[in-house]
């Protein structure tokens, strides 16, 4: 009964795909993929093709199966290093089952079938295109291969058009399926970071600082350590906005932000809070330690020069507020609180400077 075996086939075709991508889910498989990954994903892929060879489909007393699908779908994504590497494996497992005729067909099938999705995921088609004649030249190499071996025209009428069917459902079908569980999988990752950075600078967001902060707060009290916190914001960053426009203003606070990085330790919390309003948290740091990044952090911007879009050079200034618990503050909760309030000191009196929080 082939209708119950190609659902058993399309089942496990389904959940080879899925496990498959929950195994390269941190890192699919593309062209530009290492080699090793290359390597390690085609012989996945023969695994599975191997896995298919063992649940074929019987048709007109003809043996056919799935095994040239995990094939065309590696080219596709991957390219000739993953194909060849499962097509080698599909030919060992064959030959494993027994050495005859079949067995010599089956070589030159794969073969002919690997090569033409190698050929055919090079090219500059389009995917949906790609895909089809891929399996169209399959179905027509899988044609005279079968018609070589039956020679019976009877056997062959009823073969051939079921197995083109099968091979299209079937390729449709995991190319489906793949595309869009990769697709997901991508959408989700990008939600993912875009939910905790700030799209513009890289830095975390508010949401992520208010989460990271809200966690090392519920942790400081035991843990007897020195937390410092810094508020930072641009100077007369509207003026930059007014004279050079919005897209410029951009640029500067992208270029703030790694400056930012650069001048604080890689352990240190760097968030872009909202606007031209940035946050660091220094762990561990105690309010001597703070002033001295802070005015590094300081000096720093105020030598830089930011290259904008239009070729111009600038400067801006920050003010920076300190806040440090146990040295500013006894009470943790206390901290934004008080960096903030020592912005605004800074920002009142003269603006680029850097003021700690009075305790
Ligand atoms: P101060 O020294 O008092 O901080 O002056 P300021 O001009 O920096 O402060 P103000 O709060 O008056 O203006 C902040 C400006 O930041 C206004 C707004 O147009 C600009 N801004 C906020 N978010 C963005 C952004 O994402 N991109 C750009 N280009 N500008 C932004
Ligand atoms: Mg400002
Ligand atoms: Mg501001």
């Amino acid at each position: 009964m082939f209708i119950k075996e190609l659902i058993i086939n399309l089942a496990i075709l389904c959940s080879l795909i899925f496990l498959y991508t929950q195994f390269t889910k941190s890192s699919p498989l593309k062209k530009t993929s290492s080699l090793q990954k290359k390597l390690l994903i085609g012989i996945l892929g023969g695994l599975f093709s191997n896995v298919l060879m063992h649940f074929s489909i019987n048709i007109e007393n003809a043996i056919v199966d799935l095994r040239h699908i995990p094939v065309i779908l590696l080219a596709f994504y991957g390219g000739s290093v993953p194909a060849l590497t499962s097509m080698l494996l599909i030919i060992v497992g064959r030959f494993l089952i027994g050495i005859n005729t079949s067995s010599y067909a089956a070589l030159i099938l794969i073969v002919l079938i690997t090569f033409t999705s190698i050929y055919f995921s090079n090219s500059k088609l389009s995917e949906k295109v790609k895909i089809f004649l891929t399996m169209t030249i399959s179905n027509i190499i899988f044609t005279l291969v079968i018609s070589y071996l039956i020679r019976d025209i009877k056997i062959l009428m009823v073969l051939v058009p079921l197995y083109w069917g099968i091979s299209y459902l079937s390729g449709y079908f995991s190319y489906y399926i793949l595309t869009y569980l990769r697709n997901s999988q991508e959408l989700f990752d990008k939600y993912k970071s875009e939910s905790s950075t700030d799209g513009l600078t890289g830095l975390y967001n508010v949401r992520k600082f208010d989460e990271l902060f809200n966690t090392i707060l519920k942790n400081i009290e035991s843990k007897d350590e020195m937390l410092s916190l810094l508020y930072i914001d641009i100077d007369y960053f509207k003026k930059v906005n007014d004279i050079y426009g919005h897209t410029e203003g951009d640029i500067v606070l992208k270029e703030l932000g790694s400056l930012l990085k650069k001048s604080t330790r890689s352990f240190d919390i760097v968030s872009r809070n909202g606007g031209e309003e940035f946050t660091v948290i220094l762990l561990d740091c105690p309010l001597d330690r703070a002033k001295e990044i802070s005015e590094r952090i300081r000096g720093n911007v105020e030598k830089h020069s930011f290259f904008l879009g239009s070729g111009e050079q600038i400067s801006v200034t920050v003010s920076i507020g300190v806040a440090c618990f146990k040295d500013t503050t006894k009470d943790s909760n206390l901290l934004i609180e008080d960096a903030d309030r020592a912005l605004y000191v800074a920002k009142r009196s003269g603006r680029n400077r850097v003021c700690v929080a009075k305790n």
